[in-house]
């Protein structure tokens, strides 16, 4: 692995001396777990303890349910101007703004994550938060003024009510973000339940919220594991909603459990996400996008190009650029702004990714680089090498399975058909990309393979006003858009009889 660009322990990094004391916020009040129950978390890449939260149960979710129930339905956020909703938005948006360094440190301590992403995607969340506040003051109803002299329509917008928002570890704070804001919008009150491995930053923004002046109950946070936290959020009669973002086998389990009272249910799960390459790409513009594509956030990524479906005419040419790439990408210390790629977020998962490459090469795959546990000089945390796995086929699991983590696996295809039929061959449908400079080629693709987003000569660019979601096991609902605040609301219809009276139905 001599041949990698390591980026070693930053000498001089200011590590926390004392971690991070974190509590629930339920009701407007910072509180331990009624039984003092707490949870401690290791920074993935310097070993050492940065944070230590309050680890919740069943009553703490059972309270700051009743605390959003009751700000819900006493009226004054969920049915008070939107213009109001709009301007605690902004000021949350500026207070992020104003905490961005702060904030991202966090997000670097207990993802692992590189500093200058964690930069940008707290500079991106604020954003969304903005977005959301515009979308606030311009949303609006239909009405119905064709149904005749004596009769009106009018279609209603209306908060769902409390939605349960449960996150992932792998963009704390961009992801509750993608949802805060717009159940907000909306006029919904939330309880939201960070990640155990990730609660720093949403503990942070509670704070920013409080500084701005949100209302008590409107927001309540509660701390700890799916199991108790998450399974009473999916099982509350009190909650309307639950919008969740993480594993497809939990989206699942949470769908079952929240059917039990007909709640909404918006999942974002995961992906196992093709980029096609066809002979005639720009093999370098590809390369360099397919590099990115798995080696952002270590490839922990929903959206991570996962499975490279490159036209047997350059698939040699292709591979060996991207090897060359993962060469040249700099792994390492997080908190070194040079670092590219961070650490990976525990070493059960670390585990994990491993044990996928060993099932690969058993299955005849071959690792054409990486492959192996990464050691990173001064840093006792867990990193994994840059890694390519070709001659690969589609029956292999490591063409199937989300491995998330930094793994390539290399797919051949001869004819379009066969492209789009291997890039759909798939239980998910989050992303696919497309390569080519004939636009014919691409929309023929965007319009055959069956993926939320497509992205043509181009991979991972994302736009609050665009919106994000999955098709199949990837999910149900969109984020961001307008999309993103409607998953929020619910639709009443109201029909006027104006002026005439009914005729008799009774004669
Ligand atoms: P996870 O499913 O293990 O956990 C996500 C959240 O669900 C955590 O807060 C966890 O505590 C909670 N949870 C666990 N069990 C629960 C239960 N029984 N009931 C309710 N809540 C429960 O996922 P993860 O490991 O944190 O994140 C990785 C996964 O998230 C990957 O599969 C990835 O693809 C997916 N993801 C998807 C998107 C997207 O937008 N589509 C974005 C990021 C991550």
């Amino acid at each position: 692995m001599t041949d990698l660009s390591l980026i070693p322990a930053l000498p001089d990094a200011d590590l926390p001396a004392v971690p991070e004391r974190l509590r629930h916020w339920i009701g407007g009040a910072w509180v331990d777990s009624a039984d003092g129950a707490t949870s401690e978390r290791t920074s993935p890449a310097h070993g050492v303890v940065v944070s230590v939260a309050a680890q919740g149960g069943r009553a703490e979710a059972e309270v700051a349910i009743a605390a959003a129930r009751a700000a819900f339905d006493a009226g004054d956020w969920s049915r008070g101007p939107a213009s109001a909703r709009a301007s605690l938005l902004l000021r949350v948006a500026d207070l992020i703004d104003r905490d961005r360094a702060v904030i991202a440190r966090t997000e670097v301590l207990e993802s692992g994550k590189p500093i200058t992403q964690a930069l940008a995607e707290i500079t991106g969340a604020a954003d969304l938060w903005r977005h959301a506040a515009a979308l606030a003051r311009t949303q609006h109803g239909d009405s119905h003024n064709t149904l005749g002299p004596d009769m009106l329509g009018m279609v209603l917008r209306e908060p769902v009510g409390v939605a349960a928002l449960i996150t992932p570890w792998n963009f704390p704070f961009l992801i509750v973000s993608q949802k805060l804001p717009y159940a907000l919008a909306a006029g919904c009150t939330a309880v939201v339940k960070p990640s155990e491995l990730t609660p720093g930053t949403t503990v942070m923004l509670g704070r920013l919220l409080a500084e701005a002046g949100l209302p008590e109950g409107v927001v309540n946070i509660v701390l700890g594991f799916g199991d108790p936290v998450g399974e009473v959020l999916s099982s509350d009669p009190r909650v309307d909603m639950v919008s969740f973002t993480g594993s497809t086998a939990v989206g699942k389990r949470i769908s079952a459990t929240a059917a039990a009272t007909l709640k909404k249910v918006s999942l974002e799960l995961g992906g196992k996400n093709p980029q096609v390459i066809f002979a005639d790409a720009d093999l370098d513009q590809a390369a360099d996008a397919i590099a990115f594509g798995v080696y952002f956030n270590a490839g922990e990524c929903c959206n991570a190009s996962s499975r490279i479906i490159v036209h047997e005419d350059v698939a040699e040419a292709l591979t060996e650029r991207v090897i060359a790439l993962s060469r040249r990408v700099r792994f390492g210390d997080p908190l070194d702004p040079r670092t590219q790629v961070g650490a990976i977020v525990s070493p059960e998962h670390l585990a994990r990714i491993d044990g996928h490459i060993r099932a690969a090469r058993d299955a005849g795959a071959r690792v054409a680089i990486g492959g192996a546990v990464l050691a990173v000089d001064g840093l006792p945390g867990q990193f994994y090498a840059p890694t390519v796995v070709s001659d690969v086929t589609p029956d292999m699991p490591i063409a199937r399975d989300e491995v998330f983590g930094p793994v390539l696996s290399v797919l051949r295809f001869s004819t379009f058909d066969e492209a789009v039929a291997l890039a759909n061959d798939t239980s998910y449908g989050l992303s696919a990309g497309v390569w080519s400079p004939d636009i014919s080629t691409c929309l023929d693709f965007a319009r055959k393979v069956r993926a939320g987003t497509v992205w043509t000569n181009t991979w991972m660019d994302g736009f609050p006003e665009l919106p994000f979601g999955g098709f199949g096991q990837s999910g149900q609902g969109r984020e961001l858009g307008r999309y993103g605040l409607e998953e929020f609301q619910e639709i009443k219809t109201v029909t006027l009889r104006i002026g005439t009276s009914r005729a008799p139905w009774v004669s």
